[in-house]
């Protein structure tokens, strides 16, 4: 069965196109950019007909909306010569990821008139993403009129956490009238690589306590008792939590106050600082994990004194977890950096014998593919390395919710 799975920004409109069968493929893949400016670029690759190899390219052109970008996707899919397709009806549905479900969705969910309403009235809640989702469902419903379009909410998986984990300690009428509370995000992320830990492990998901480790541009964790969500680091907003690329995560609730009047910010540069010149950005110069470790190795003390910062918030978080979930089977590392800086694994789970949690120094610097386990032979808990693939979820989920 063939799935369109759409990711839609502001300005790009993100695809894949998978073949889900005995063996789940990616047949097409790419990203329209800068949609509406002078230049737009359309990056693809795509498995060309009768599977005889790939053919990957970028071309610049001009986009002027999304609806034109979706266009283009149809026609290098079903281009008679190198297209994936032979015909866009080949494809069954549409999976849209979208980043704000609020207290609505607690799973995936096939998009009619009422989830549309839902999403637009949660825009509040994610001004920045759910209207580009939403534009993303309006363009595909044009495109693919006939075939069901189906939604997956960053936020739905965490939203089995208890109140007293997800409650503000805030006057409770922001939460009753204006849904202020923690939301969590990464959710597909976190969903699959417990899912891939429960296959792994041989064991039901829901016997199993998890801690999941996101740790990609943005970060975050997840604290999983039974297969279920019960705590997790972002909050109402994805600048919550663990110490990231650009954003800083936890700070002082106090600290914008005190910028607004002693630096002369307005809250949109309060909003920038916070969200773009934060993070390991902020601390060392450069929000690219790959160079902060560069940097260190070089003896750059800034960029040594950020990774340290990054590790000791996962690390006091991978304490709070344990204590939320009172015993544990695995962590897990997934994403750009959980799944490749083995410097960035050791210290978050160096000296955690005591919570029984113990890495292998040699396993972890092995580097691989797949699955990896890196805890020593007598560690309590497994510590995992679970490559993430949220895009392979949402056609998954899409698939199973068409299906029935
Ligand atoms: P996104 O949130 O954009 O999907 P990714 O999961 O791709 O992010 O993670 C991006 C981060 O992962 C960057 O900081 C990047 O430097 C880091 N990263 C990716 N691959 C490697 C690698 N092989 N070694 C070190 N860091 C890596």
């Amino acid at each position: 069965m063939k799935i369109l799975v759409i990711n839609t920004g502001s300005s790009s409109i993100k695809y894949q196109l998978f073949d889900l069968g005995s063996q789940d493929k990616v047949i097409a893949s790419g990203i329209v950019e800068k949609i509406g400016e002078d230049i737009s670029f359309v990056t693809y690759k795509r498995i060309l007909p009768g599977g005889s190899g790939f053919e990957e390219n970028t071309e610049e052109c001009s986009i002027g909306d999304h609806a034109k970008g979706m266009n283009r996707i149809v026609d290098l899919l079903v281009d008679s010569t190198h297209g994936s397709i032979k015909d866009k009806k080949e494809i069954s549905a549409i999976g849209h990821r979208v980043v704000h479900g609020g207290e609505a969705f607690h799973s995936p969910t096939i998009i009619d008139e009422e989830v549309i309403k839902a999403i637009e009235r949660n825009i509040p809640l994610a001004p920045l993403h759910n209207p580009s989702n939403l534009v993303g469902i309006e363009v595909a419903e044009l495109t693919f009129p006939d075939i069901p379009q189906v939604a997956v909410f960053d936020t739905a998986f965490h939203q089995t956490m208890p109140m007293k984990a997800f409650l503000y300690a805030l006057p409770l009428e922001m939460y009753k009238k204006n849904g202020i509370r923690r939301y969590g995000f990464h959710g597909t992320s976190h969903s699959y690589v417990a899912e891939k830990a429960a296959e792994y492990m041989g064991r039901p998901l829901n016997e199993l306590n998890l801690i999941t480790i996101h740790l990609g541009n943005g970060a975050s964790m997840a604290a999983i008792k039974e297969g279920e969500c019960v705590d997790t680091t972002m909050g109402m907003t994805p600048l919550a939590g663990l110490v990231m690329g650009t954003r800083s995560g936890d700070i002082d609730p106090a600290l914008p106050f005190f910028m607004a009047e002693r630096f002369r910010l307005s809250l949109k540069d309060i909003d920038t600082l916070l969200n773009k010149d934060s993070g390991l950005k902020g601390l060392c110069g450069t929000n690219d994990m790959r160079e902060v470790i560069d940097q260190k190795d070089a003896g750059d003390e800034d960029s040594k004194i950020a990774l340290d910062v990054y590790a000791y918030r996962i690390k006091k978080y991978i304490g709070s977890y344990f204590a939320a979930l009172g015993n544990l089977d695995a962590v897990i590392f997934t994403a750009g950096i959980g799944e490749n800086v083995s410097y960035i694994r050791e210290l978050c789970c160096g000296g955690l014998d005591g919570l029984g949690i113990e890495i292998d120094l040699e396993r972890n610097n092995k580097n691989g593919n797949g699955i990896r386990e890196i805890n020593s032979a007598g560690s309590k808990s497994k510590i995992l390395i679970i490559p993430t693939d949220e895009e392979l979820k949402i056609a998954q989920e899409t698939k199973k919710i068409i299906e029935n």
